[in-house]
């Protein structure tokens, strides 16, 4: 990739708001920086929207919602796959756009650009088969008709972790209900949006059925939108601060939402492990998206008879990783998103050690340009660590014991999130135990990733409410209707 490539790709990108099918300026033609967090380079300035262009995106969703819920399942099944297709054949400029404005390797981003293309085909085949039933009632008195209808106008607010897969995963089931769409990505990396509303343009979307509103100010855009009684769902990605003020928003107008918030996750490393596999998903589950996932593990929790093998193993691996640009070949490790990410992460570990823990490997920022920290490991970490507790988003893993399985649960469960949770054992039993035990909305076992847009994502407890993806993630946009006719 040269930097030409990189300048003709971001010369293409559209930059202005997209509201009711037309590319617009904000109000005041005001305009937002998007930077590379591997350089701090500015490398696009788009439009940021006021309020006010947030309320005219609503207008225009409230607009074309009627005759969007009135298109046959089959056209919109259509569109969302050729929206598939498309990404398919722009995906190489997705997935560096995504590099370029977020800073994972290329080759993840090409990763992303697959898992989260998957959504448009998923979505495109449940369009077809939204359905309701027909039934006598119990009394025999009258038949009951239940059907499903779409919920109406939705908003969406992304987060910058993953660009592309976080928007298609609410687009996509949307679309497939026959709901409009505004949606707010994030402002640190909004580009890759930007970039597939216009696929979605080329794939034959009608005007107002997606909106785009890119702001710096995303409190301030959000609120009225939330508060328009003509809204009908909120549907959040991002932290759990932030999802519990916009529920309290929502609750204003008893919006129907839904919340994928923060996780803690445990990746809990029983003594019959295969640690072969273990290691791996480690590796995975840990250093994917340099850490910043809601489903990085983010505490290693193994047993004390395995604890100083498993820390050699890692150890060794997380040595040898290449840091870099993302752009470059071979990269493993690229930049945090900015450095407010950094000095959390420097924080976590100097708290962890300074309260007793072994570093075995980085534990440094890295000064100079662009927003590094090491990849890192450290072991025996003491019960109250603030890294126990708080989501890490970095390249950091962390090591604590146990010593029996009801401890290991105890310790797992120990938090107030319950997204996803990792476990690796052998022994059948205990793995099924696990499933039953473990406090969390997916699990993934003996194995480090688990997302699929097959199946349903989402959480317990403060990782969230509702589900994305899977045969319950179309339902997320349906409201069900029962109408009763006498039997006779
Ligand atoms: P964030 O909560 O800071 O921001 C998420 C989005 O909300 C951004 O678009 C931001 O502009 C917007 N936002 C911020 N304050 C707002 C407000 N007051 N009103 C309206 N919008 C507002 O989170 P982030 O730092 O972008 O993302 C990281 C977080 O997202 C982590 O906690 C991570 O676990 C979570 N996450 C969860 C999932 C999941 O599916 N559960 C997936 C990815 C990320």
């Amino acid at each position: 990739m040269t930097a030409a490539d990189e300048k003709t790709l971001l010369e293409s990108i559209p930059r202005r708001l997209f509201i009711d099918g037309e590319w617009v300026d904000a109000e005041g033609a005001r305009t937002l920086d998007v930077h590379d967090p591997a350089t701090g380079e500015v490398i696009a300035s788009i439009a940021d929207a006021s309020p006010e262009d947030g309320v005219r995106a609503l207008d225009a969703a409230v607009a074309a919602q009627d005759a969007w819920a009135a298109t046959a399942p089959r056209a919109r099944s259509e569109i969302l796959r050729r929206a598939f297709d498309l990404v398919q054949q722009r995906k190489e400029d997705l997935a560096l756009l995504m590099t370029l404005e977020m800073g994972k390797p290329l080759a993840e981003a090409r990763g992303e650009v697959a898992y989260g293309g998957e959504f448009l085909r998923w979505f495109s085949e449940e369009a077809v088969r939204i359905s309701g039933r027909y039934g006598l009632n119990p009394e025999g008195t009258g038949h009951m008709v239940v059907s499903q209808r779409p919920v109406g106008p939705s908003f969406f607010i992304t987060p910058w972790n993953f660009p592309f897969a976080m928007a298609t995963r609410k687009i996509a089931p949307a679309l497939a209900a026959g709901c409009t769409v505004v949606i707010k990505p994030p402002e640190l990396t909004p580009l890759t949006t930007l970039l597939f509303t216009q696929l979605l343009v080329e794939a034959g979307l009608p005007a107002g059925v997606v909106n785009v509103v890119t702001t710096s100010t995303s409190g301030a855009v959000s609120a009225p939108i939330i508060a328009d009684p003509r809204l009908r769902k909120l549907s959040f990605t991002g932290s759990t601060p932030v999802g519990r003020k916009l529920i309290a928003q929502a609750a204003e107008g008893v919006l129907r939402v839904s919340m994928e918030l923060g996780g803690n996750a445990p990746f809990v490393v029983f003594d019959d492990a295969d640690l072969d596999r273990a290691v791996d998903g480690a590796m995975l589950a840990k250093f994917r998206n340099i850490g910043q996932a809601c489903t990085a593990a983010n505490r290693f929790i193994v047993h004390e008879s395995v604890a100083d093998e498993f820390a050699r193993r890692v150890t060794e691996r997380v040595e040898r990783m290449p840091l870099g640009r993302g752009t470059e070949e071979g990269v493993q490790i690229g930049p945090l998103i900015d450095d407010r990410a950094v000095a959390k992460a420097t924080e976590l570990v100097d708290d962890a050690v300074a309260r007793g823990a072994r570093l075995l490997a980085g534990g440094r920022a890295i000064e100079g340009a662009g927003s590094f920290y090491e990849p890192t490991v450290v072991a025996d970490v003491a019960p109250g660590s603030a890294i126990l507790r708080e989501e890490i988003f970095g390249p950091v893993l962390a090591i604590s014991t146990f010593s029996d399985e009801d401890e290991a649960v105890r310790l797992a469960n120990d938090t107030e999130y319950g997204l996803v949770s990792y476990v690796f054992t052998e022994n059948l039993a205990r793995g099924h135990r696990m499933i039953e035990r473990l406090e969390t909305g997916m699990m993934g076992l003996n194995v480090g990733v688990v997302s699929n847009a097959a199946a349903p994502f989402g959480g317990v407890k403060q990782s969230g409410v509702g589900r994305e993806g899977g045969l319950e993630g179309i339902n997320e946009y349906l409201s069900t209707k029962y109408t009763l006719i006498p039997a006779q």
